[in-house]
């Protein structure tokens, strides 16, 4: 018979005790505990008998077994070398699971997917990310496009509503376009700091992101359109004229970023919190020059 699931309490003080582990709060070491939670976090990364799943930080398997049980094979990248033999003890029932002892943002996931997963296979990643570089993590999978379908992550609440927010709310930034430019981005449920050991300070959210095929908008030049967007949030309490104008001051004067915001078709008094992804796509054509 099975052991009881690691995410419990009672396992999970007792694997820690078993190893002397001690957390490393520098590695934003906060492991789940409620095997509702990770069901519910399956369910909604649509992990199924066909998926391949990539974890990053499998701690002590929590998540891990759950994704063993549920998929068809499992990868997940830890760069806790501590932790590998715990694994190696907590994992032993499942052979469709591979740990690699890595940073994930070193990592060459592409290469990694070609040798680990079956071709044409879907794949998802699912993670309980470290929250002190949730969004490098994220940032990388989807600027490296990676061939997966979904990304569904446990994050810090505030980082999850950023990432997902839309225009003319107070969470809206620079983050949301980055994040949605290449995925559709939807938070899918808040979690008690409780179902976490040792809890966190923050609260949680899992953020479901589903990639996109193909981008939402036409842009000529990403690196420009996303230094144009960070830009126009620069200071977001100046209106869209003043931020351009500080962006451009080296080449563009003020009467010329009004005639090309005249061109098109916005508002210089707008700020950049109530622009939309195609409005700021707008913005890109009419600024960009080869
Ligand atoms: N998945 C486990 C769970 O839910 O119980 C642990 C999640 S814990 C929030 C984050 C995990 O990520 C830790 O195991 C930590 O060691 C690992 N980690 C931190 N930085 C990492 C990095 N750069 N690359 C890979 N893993 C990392």
């Amino acid at each position: 018979m099975r052991n009881k699931a690691v995410a419990t309490p009672t396992r999970t003080k007792e694997i820690l005790d078993t190893y002397g582990f001690a957390f490393k709060k520098s590695l934003g070491q906060n492991f789940l505990i409620d095997v509702n939670i990770l069901k519910n976090i399956i369910e909604h990364a649509g992990i199924d008998r066909e998926s391949g799943a990539i974890e990053i930080g499998p701690g002590i398997g929590a998540l891990t077994e759950q994704l063993a049980i549920h998929a068809d094979r499992v990868v997940a990248f830890e760069i806790d070398q501590r932790l590998l033999p715990i694994l190696e003890n907590t994992l032993e029932a499942y052979q469709n699971v591979s740990v690699i002892n890595q940073d994930i943002l070193q990592a060459d996931v592409r290469e990694v997917m070609e040798l680990k997963f079956k071709e044409g296979q879907p794949v998802k990643v699912v993670a309980n990310l470290p929250y002190y570089i949730t969004t490098p993590i994220l940032m990388k999978l989807l600027m490296d496009r990676l061939p997966v379908e979904s990304i569904t992550v446990m994050i810090q609440k505030e980082v999850a509503e950023r990432m997902a927010a839309s225009p003319n709310s107070k969470s809206y930034g620079s983050l949301s376009i980055a994040v949605q430019y290449y995925t559709e981005a939807e938070v899918a449920m808040t979690v008690p700091k409780t179902v976490f050991m040792p809890q966190p300070n923050v609260d949680s959210s899992v953020l479901h992101l589903k990639m996109r095929h193909v981008p939402p908008v036409e842009v000529e030049n990403e690196e420009f359109f996303f230094d144009l967007v960070q830009a126009t949030f620069g200071q977001r309490r100046k209106t869209l004229m003043n931020n351009l104008a500080r962006h451009f001051k080296a080449t563009m004067d003020k009467q010329q970023i009004r005639v090309r915001l005249d061109a098109a078709g916005i508002d210089p008094g707008r700020r950049g919190e109530s622009l939309s992804m195609e409005e700021f796509a707008e913005l890109a054509r009419h600024f960009y020059e080869k």
